[in-house]
C-alpha cells in the first residue's frame, strides 16, 4: 500500500494525559513556537514533560503516542474520497 499525500494540516498533537496540545519546546522549535502564549513542552535531557500537566515521557515515548495519534488522525481520515 503506497501512502497518499497525507494532509496532517488538521493534525493536532496532544498530550496524552491532559489533552493539552503539544508544541515542542527544543531549542530549534522554540524560536517558531515563541512569543505566541504557547505552553510548550519541556525538555530536559532525554526526557520531556507536558507544560500543561507536567507529565513526563521519555523522547521516545514521545515520539510513539504522536504516531498513534497520526495513525488514528489517518484513520478519521481515509476511508472517505474527498473528490
Ligand atoms: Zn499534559
Ligand atoms: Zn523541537
Amino acid at each position: 500500500m503506497e501512502l497518499k499525500d497525507m494532509d496532517l494540516s488538521g493534525f493536532k498533537y496532544t498530550c496524552p494525559r491532559c489533552g493539552g496540545e503539544y508544541h515542542c519546546g527544543c531549542e530549534s522549535c522554540r524560536k517558531y513556537n515563541e512569543g505566541d502564549g504557547l505552553t510548550r513542552s519541556v525538555m530536559n535531557g532525554n526526557d520531556i514533560s507536558c507544560g500543561y500537566c507536567g507529565h513526563t515521557m521519555s523522547g521516545d515515548a514521545w515520539l510513539d503516542s504522536e504516531g498513534e495519534q497520526i495513525e488514528a488522525y489517518e484513520a478519521t481520515q481515509g476511508g472517505e474520497e474527498s473528490e
